[in-house]
């Protein structure tokens, strides 16, 4: 059976790139659950659904197929075959993306989802790198390396405005920051659970740091 590396933090804090590098060192298959959250929220603007209508959303969840491609060196993600790896990347998704990860039959939907990619890679390979916001807490609770990834909110905005292309990083800074307050403004929400899991501030680290010392916890 394949190990499980689960890996949380808000977005800027390093998640990505570090779960890929990692992927990639261990030879691992790779899960972006963000990447999943993004992909319901395009097929519902997509469909015109109403995302601020909780139950109009529920009532749809199921709908449409989701593929996500697991190699690290290329993941993909495709809604009912169709390739939206840069659609779920645009302001429309980005900024509707929170009001579908509230809807609690959202969250089961994509959590059963994962659980089935995460036991097929564990069964046919040496194991999985999964990155989100409640990996550690819900997702795959039983990971034998949970780490929860922090960076300083200037350094987030920094990082996350040379991925997205723009020179406005204290723009970038209130993007995040409402999208942090959005997604923890349920108190029942599992993304503001809190896990057993090891903390690493990425702040002054640069990527192959950051992923020499997952490796190294991996390798424990
Ligand atoms: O990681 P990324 O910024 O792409 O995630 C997009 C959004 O998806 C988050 O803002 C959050 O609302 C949601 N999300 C979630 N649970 C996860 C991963 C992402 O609710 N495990």
């Amino acid at each position: 059976e394949g190990i499980v590396i689960a890996i949380d933090g808000p977005s800027g804090s390093g998640k990505s790139s570090t779960s890929r590098g990692v992927a990639k060192a261990r030879d691992l298959r790779y899960l972006d659950t963000g990447a999943m959250y993004r992909a319901l929220t395009w097929w519902m603007l997509d469909q015109g659904v109403d995302v601020a209508d909780a139950a109009a959303v529920a009532a749809v969840v199921d709908r449409p197929e989701l593929t996500m491609g697991t190699d690290p060196g290329a993941p993909s993600v495709a809604v009912d075959g169709r390739d939206v790896a840069a659609e779920i990347r645009g302001k429309d998704v980005t900024g509707n993306v929170s009001a579908v990860s509230a809807v609690p039959e959202a969250r089961e939907r994509l959590v059963r989802t994962q659980r089935e990619i995460i036991a097929a890679a564990r069964a046919e390979s040496e194991g999985i790198v999964v990155e989100g916001r409640d990996i550690t807490t819900v997702v795959a609770p039983d990971a034998p390396v949970k780490l929860f990834l922090t960076a300083s909110a200037e350094a987030r905005a920094s990082r996350r405005s040379k991925e997205v292309r723009t020179s406005d990083v204290a723009g970038t800074q209130a993007d995040l920051a409402r999208r942090d307050a959005l997604d923890s403004s349920r108190k029942d929400s599992p993304l503001t659970q809190t896990a057993d899991a090891t903390e690493l501030d990425t702040t002054g680290l640069d990527l192959d740091q950051v992923i020499a010392l997952v490796v190294g916890l991996a390798d424990e």
